[in-house]
């Protein structure tokens, strides 16, 4: 059926190309002008014209409102192994040279390394003449290992990105079809329910999913993973997908959609791709273990990164021919963004928050709200009910810590279960800031699972996070999140330390006791009542952590050779409510009144049905706005 395939090999806009190679100058040295994915890239065998020129890009980019980069050609390009031997030479040895990252594909070379200001300008001019471009970045104190995956699977693919990137920009310049757009969204999952987020958004022109999660508590497929069957298109009709943040409700299904034949791009942050890259690989190596099948492997992965198109925060790009996206901080883990999609010549505008939360935390900033403009508006409700309040910051931390020092003072231990990305941030920042003004007892706190290498992806993207950790990180180079009172469990038989007499402080993956440490250290420290469980995210029904948290006194657990043993638990069980990434019920409210000019309609997702029916039933009565609730497989006209 797909006809449509060969369309978007069709005639590119008119003249694009042309009308670039004839107005530039010839000293610009530009022999080729390609597609790069979203971008139009100008190879050049004089690149420095462009930096003594620094007006020529700025008028090409104004008048034909794409983005444009200059990239130098292959022909003036020396090999990378004589480059790197000379870069290697040029920086000094106290500089500390920790990674160089060569990518093909545009010519770019990443410098991290310890002290970048021993590095001098000057000498990195002769490095210019070799023909890559060099971007240099501080370390950060901690290496990621996620990083470096993403990288070497970047550097292993870079002839097939050179053909996907110009594949995609063919694709996203061909001509439009027609001028009158209609615009239309299908729920897909996570609609009047919490998981498999997905929906796509359709014009005459284009197809768009965005997100594509699965669902952690779905037992049957139908439930499990987003209603792509319901799409009655071929995968390749699919322009892009948007990713809004790393997390498996919302992405868990993104290798599975490439493993089976999606070949188009995914756009979002640099941090989301390595977070969710993560949980991906994971999630897999735990089934792997535990020596189940999955729906996916290692190269699905892998396929999924080499399709990743990242952008940054603000910045306008074409994702198909009627429609420009825009990614802004969500506030809710690092690199989370509310979605703007500018649809037609201004037609209309769509903003899909994703999970958002709309107030500062020690981590990040509060969610954006600032769009240029917003006709729909597609809303999270996880916390929807009147009653989801949060109280002020500073007595959620406050009654955190006195709960810790309860335990701490009785000489007992206290295991705080948290999921390794963004909530384990947040919370040794909290305990980091009680510990250093003596208000929370000095013990050691100890870590393991995945929050030793989620931390690392925080640390290499510093500017994802809220100013003053930004500042903390680049300008101070602290790790604020290590400091003198934490020690990582490397290895489970390096836990003595943490289970031997004596009050701490434990800190361990999963957050609901669903596999990882934090369920072999709960079997640990479950029977001694001065020891402590504190809950700090939510516990979805099913889970060990829900049965603890609703006062079960005994559960059984699978022992390593396969036994049952039932584990009595004595010790005290307590959730702190407070540290949610997501808005509570005031600051959803809050941020539906502060956004300018006036919205057309809203539409409710994420969250349990009663949640969303009463926040629905709210924004119409305080903003008198037609709100929407649809279920998964609803279609709604939206222009
Ligand atoms: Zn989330």
């Amino acid at each position: 059926m797909s006809n449509r395939r060969e369309n978007h090999r069709g005639p590119r806009s008119p003249g694009i190309v042309e009308v670039i190679l004839k107005n530039i100058p010839p000293e610009a040295g530009v022999v080729r002008v390609e597609y790069e994915g979203p971008r139009i890239a100008l190879y050049s065998k004089s690149p420095q014209y462009f930096d003594q020129n620094t007006f020529v890009i700025p008028e090409i980019v104004n008048s034909l409102k794409k983005r444009v980069v200059v990239r130098v050609d292959d022909s003036v390009r020396k090999v990378e192994d004589e480059a790197r031997e000379l870069l290697a030479k040029l920086v000094p040895k106290e500089a500390g040279i920790e990674n160089m990252f060569f990518d093909e594909v545009t010519g770019e070379v990443t410098l991290d390394c310890k002290v970048p200001k021993l590095i001098n300008p000057e000498l990195l001019k002769s490095f210019d003449s070799m023909g890559w471009r060099l971007k240099i970045k501080k370390a950060p104190s901690m290496g990621s290992t996620t990083v470096q995956q993403i990288m070497h699977t970047l550097k292993s693919t870079s002839s097939e990105r050179v053909a996907f990137l110009r594949e995609s920009g063919e694709r996203i310049f061909r001509e439009r079809l027609l001028e009158i757009n209609e615009v239309r969204l299908t729920a897909l999952g996570g609609f009047k329910e919490v998981g498999r987020s997905s929906m796509l958004l359709e014009t005459d022109d284009s197809k768009i999913l965005l997100d594509c999660g699965i669902h952690p508590g779905g037992r049957e497929p139908p439930h499990c993973y987003p209603r792509l069957d319901w799409l009655k298109a071929d995968l390749d009709d699919i322009d892009a997908i948007v990713l809004s943040h790393g997390h498996m409700d919302h992405a868990g299904f993104l290798p599975i959609l490439y493993k089976y034949g999606y070949k188009g791009p995914l756009y979002c942050t640099e941090p989301t791709l390595a977070l969710i890259t993560l949980l991906l690989s994971d999630a897999l190596k735990i089934s792997t273990m535990e020596g189940k099948q999955y729906s996916y492997d290692m190269k699905d992965i892998r396929t999924m990164i080499s399709h990743a198109v990242p952008i940054p925060y603000g910045s306008v790009t074409d994702i198909s021919p009627d429609i420009k996206l825009v990614l802004y901080n969500a506030g809710h883990i690092l690199g989370s963004s509310a979605v703007h999609l500018h649809v037609g010549e201004g037609a209309h505008n769509v903003v899909y928050t994703g999970d958002f939360k709309f107030a500062r935390s020690l981590l990040l900033e509060a969610a954006s709200s600032n769009f240029p403009r917003v006709e729909t508006l597609i809303m999270e409700s996880t916390y929807g009910n009147k009653s989801d309040v949060v109280p002020p910051r500073e007595e959620v931390d406050l009654a955190f810590v006195k709960s810790i020092n309860d335990t701490l003072n009785q000489g007992g231990k206290v295991l705080i279960p948290v999921p390794a990305v963004g909530r384990a941030q947040e919370i040794m920042l909290v305990l980091d800031m009680y510990m250093r003004q003596k208000i929370l007892a000095e013990t050691t706190i100890f870590i393991e699972g995945m929050i030793r290498e989620a931390t690392a992806i925080h640390l290499y993207y510093p500017e994802f996070l809220n100013r003053e950790l930004r500042d903390r990180i680049i300008e101070n180079g602290e790790n604020p999140f290590i400091t003198e009172y934490f020690s990582i469990v490397e290895h489970p038989n390096n836990r003595d330390e943490a289970l031997s007499s004596g009050p701490a402080i434990i800190l361990a993956t999963s957050g609901m006791l669903e596999g990882g440490p934090s369920v072999q250290y709960f079997r640990e420290l479950a029977g001694d009542q001065r020891n402590k469980l504190l809950f700090v995210s939510y516990q979805v029904q099913g889970t060990l952590g829900r049965r603890a948290l609703d006062g079960s006194k005994q559960v059984s657990l699978m022992e390593d050779g396969g036994r049952m043993k039932i584990i009595d638990i004595n010790c005290q069980v307590e959730k702190v409510e407070g540290f949610s990434g997501h808005s509570d019920y005031n600051q959803l409210l809050r941020y539906v009144g502060r956004l300018r000019p006036k919205l057309q309609r809203v539409i409710v997702d994420h969250g349990e049905r009663r949640k969303i029916e009463n926040l629905s039933s709210s924004i119409e009565r305080i903003f008198r706005l037609p709100v929407y609730q649809p279920a998964v497989l609803d279609s709604i006209k939206l222009y």
